[in-house]
């Protein structure tokens, strides 16, 4: 724990918000170095409560400071890391950086939830959950805070460990999400035979539902099934006032996406809690479905 905040000690403070878009060619080396330089560092995402507005949480998204290119985005690194076995590194990371933050609202007594991503097939080591307790008692926080925001590709090679891994978290108090529900290879069979207490549906279903009728279908089948399995539902990628209205209208929990914030740094979040605090009731009004 204490070479891991040796580490996230080293991130500048930032306020840029451009992304590079040429073209880059990064290798497992050098993107071992920027993490154990402490060039990672953690966006924050607001999520809120669909029918009163109130901010519950933040997910963290990756980004690398690059020292020459600048900002990078999380599409161009994270599977890079999940190739050449970075993956493990990159999640302790962005974890501790969480856990750094849920620390400081843990001593100012701020009661918000923090969803960190990770990929199934991250899930190797049976002494993840025990590690993770360590290091969240090292920061006091207690993890029942922590959501996990689990994704599954082909690359996973032992299901049985993963499922077993997840387990022990969820024992632990951890919230276990569904990420990107309805896409790719999070799956019916994912809530069947694992321990998820959250669902988070895939903006391909939430962005423009309102308008199209089988997206609307799938978003609804999504948010009713959940229901009956007793897990709460997260909408990804309310990008308009259209999507957020709608949203309204269903049985959606929580939502996230442009429409409320952008994945912002640390230092902007606090000045957009209080300013999306202030305006909270007027929006809830004015957004009426
Ligand atoms: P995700 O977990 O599904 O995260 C949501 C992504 O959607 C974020 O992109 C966010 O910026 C973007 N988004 C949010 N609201 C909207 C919206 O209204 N419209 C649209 N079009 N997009 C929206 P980001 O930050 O680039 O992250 C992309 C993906 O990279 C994440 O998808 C996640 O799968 C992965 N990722 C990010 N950080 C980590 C990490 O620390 N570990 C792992 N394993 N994966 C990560
Ligand atoms: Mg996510
Ligand atoms: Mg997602
Ligand atoms: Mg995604």
């Amino acid at each position: 724990a204490s070479q891991i905040k040796t580490i996230i000690a080293k991130r500048p403070t930032l306020n840029t918000v451009s992304y590079v878009d040429i073209p880059f060619e990064c290798d497992a080396e050098e993107l071992h170095r920027a993490i154990q330089q402490g060039q990672l560092i953690n966006y924050y995402q607001p999520q809120v409560d669909v029918r009163t507005g109130e901010v519950l949480g933040v997910e963290a998204l990756a980004r690398w400071l690059h020292p020459e290119h600048g900002l990078i985005a999380p599409e161009r690194f994270v599977p890079l890391a999940e190739e050449c076995g970075l993956i493990g590194e990159l999640t302790v990371i962005v974890l501790a950086q969480a856990l750094e933050l849920m620390q400081s609202w843990h001593e100012d007594d701020v009661r918000l939830t923090m969803a960190v991503n990770v990929s199934m097939e991250s899930l190797t080591s049976l002494a993840f959950p025990d590690w993770l307790q360590e290091v969240a008692d090292d920061f006091g926080v207690p993890l029942p805070g922590l959501v996990l925001e689990v994704t599954e590709s082909r690359l996973v090679k032992d299901r049985l460990a993963a499922l077993d891994i997840l387990t022990r978290l969820r024992i632990k108090g951890v919230v276990l999400s569904i990420d990107d529900f309805g896409t790719g290879h999070s799956s019916l069979a994912q809530l069947r035979d694992t321990p998820f207490n959250e669902l988070k549906i895939d903006r391909g279903f939430v962005h423009d539902a309102h308008a199209d009728p089988s997206l609307r279908a799938i978003f609804e089948a999504s948010v009713n099934m959940a229901r009956q399995l007793g897990i709460r539902t997260v909408a990804e990628g309310v990008e308009t006032v259209e999507d957020w209205t709608f949203l309204r209208t269903t049985a959606c929990d929580v939502a996230q996406g442009y429409y409320i914030a952008e994945p912002m740094p640390l230092t902007a979040l606090v000045a957009w809690m209080e300013k999306w605090q202030s305006n909270r009731l007027s929006l809830m009004e004015s957004s009426q479905p």
